[in-house]
């Protein structure tokens, strides 16, 4: 992530402005569920519209796989929008055809519309030339504000940028500021926590941390695999075992880089993965064969939060235990606590991101706390995973 231009770097009065929100929002009997998405994306297209633009919102919608799909129309999704800014929303009932050129035509300065939902066209996904040209032609100046999207080089969220001048949006430049301070340069000592059922799906994730941070803390399913390589018995507990050499060479290449790996120094273990079952603190050493790990230990957790007193950042992904079955959401609950509170009291920055990790927090109670909170998805975790994200990288000047 080098430099990127934001809305404060372009004159955008009496300009067409297409802005690439992410509007993909959960629907229910015709009508937004969840507003979240368009009440965030809104910030960006108040402050262009109250800039003299004619603001033209662009998004996917489901997977139409590039047919028009009518129930997955953005069309109740503009109303929602209409009423999360409190003025009208004008909407196209197509995306690059007479429909859109006829809104766009008839805009005044300071109007919002909005296009029919882009993977109507097949080459959205493909980032058809073509169909990005005929996009372009709809406007003088390109804003992306669709991180979530990001890792996803299609034509409205990468071979658009290439036709117009391009900033990105207001949420876009807070995501890429939030993991920038994180990642980039930030205050050192530096930890992330990584948790989570397997540590087959986080390899890459675990790589490129270990040369960037001074500690990986590691919780949830995927310790049982780096126990296991080190020698212990782990019963019955969700272990990946064909990883354990590759768990080895996670904590061989971490120190190598100067990156601590920090494993569970004990654990709650139970009979069967269930709300309420029976359970008991062990050492490492202490499982039973016919018992599984659920959680992380008391002395586990007070070994982390004397960690985390300790440093400036963290960067998280993926719970301590199976924190949807409470009592072992302690773990989890306990350290996004400890987090959330040290951030608040000005000692850490803190960044978390993943989809059971968002769910994660917000259950803690520590979500509100944290510094940001990356609600996308697969886009935060290639960047976590030291990828070029498409989107973003269109945007670099
Ligand atoms: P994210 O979506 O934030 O990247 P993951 O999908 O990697 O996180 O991991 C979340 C899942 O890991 C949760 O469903 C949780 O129940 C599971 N998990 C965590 N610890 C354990 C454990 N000790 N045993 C079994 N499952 C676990
Ligand atoms: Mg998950």
């Amino acid at each position: 992530m080098s430099t990127f231009k934001t809305i404060d770097n372009l004159d955008v009065a009496g300009k067409r402005v297409l802005v690439r929100s992410d509007l993909n929002v959960p629907m229910h009997d015709g009508k937004p569920s969840d507003t979240t998405r368009i009440d965030r994306s809104a910030e960006t297209i108040r402050d262009l519209a109250a800039k003299g633009a004619k603001v033209i919102i662009l998004s996917h919608f489901d997977r139409p796989k590039g047919k028009v799909v009518p129930e997955m129309s953005l069309k109740p999704v503009a109303e929602a929008m209409a009423s999360a800014l409190g003025r009208a929303v004008t909407f196209a009932t197509d995306t690059i055809g007479d429909s859109a050129k006829a809104v766009v035509a008839a805009m005044k300065d300071g109007d919002v519309a909005m296009l029919e939902n882009v993977r109507f066209h097949a080459e959205e996904e493909k980032n058809d030339p073509e169909f990005a040209k005929k996009l372009a032609q709809l406007g003088d100046i390109y804003v992306n504000d669709a991180f979530s999207t990001a890792h996803r080089a299609h034509a409205s969220t990468e071979a658009l940028a290439r036709h117009l001048p391009a900033a990105a949006g207001r949420l876009m430049q807070a995501e890429l500021e939030a993991l920038g301070n994180a990642l980039e340069k930030p205050q050192k000592p530096v930890a992330a926590v990584v948790g989570g059922a397997k540590v087959s799906t986080k390899m890459e994730v675990l790589g490129n941390l270990s040369k960037k941070v001074d500690m990986i803390i590691i919780g949830g399913g995927m310790a049982n695999t780096f126990l296991f390589a080190q020698g212990h018995d782990v019963g019955k507990s969700l272990c990946e075992k064909d990883m354990a050499a590759e768990a080895l060479k996670i904590i061989a290449d971490a120190a190598a880089n100067g990156c601590e790996i920090v494993l569970p120094v004990d654990l709650v273990v139970a009979a069967e993965f269930a709300a309420g079952a029976a359970n008991k603190v062990v050492g490492i050493d202490g499982i039973p064969a016919d018992m599984m790990a659920l959680d992380v230990g008391p002395a586990t957790i007070a070994d982390v939060e004397k960690r985390l007193a300790r440093c400036k950042t963290l960067v998280w992904n993926g719970p301590f235990g199976a924190f949807e079955i409470a009592p072992f959401d302690k773990g989890t609950n306990a350290a996004a606590q400890a987090a959330a509170r040290l951030t608040r009291e000005g000692k850490l920055l803190s960044v978390a991101g993943g989809g059971d990790t968002v769910a994660a927090l917000a259950h803690a109670g520590a979500a509100d706390d944290f510094s940001y909170i990356s609600t996308a998805g697969g886009a935060f975790l290639e960047w976590i995973e030291g990828k070029t994200l498409p989107g973003v990288a269109a945007l670099e000047g």
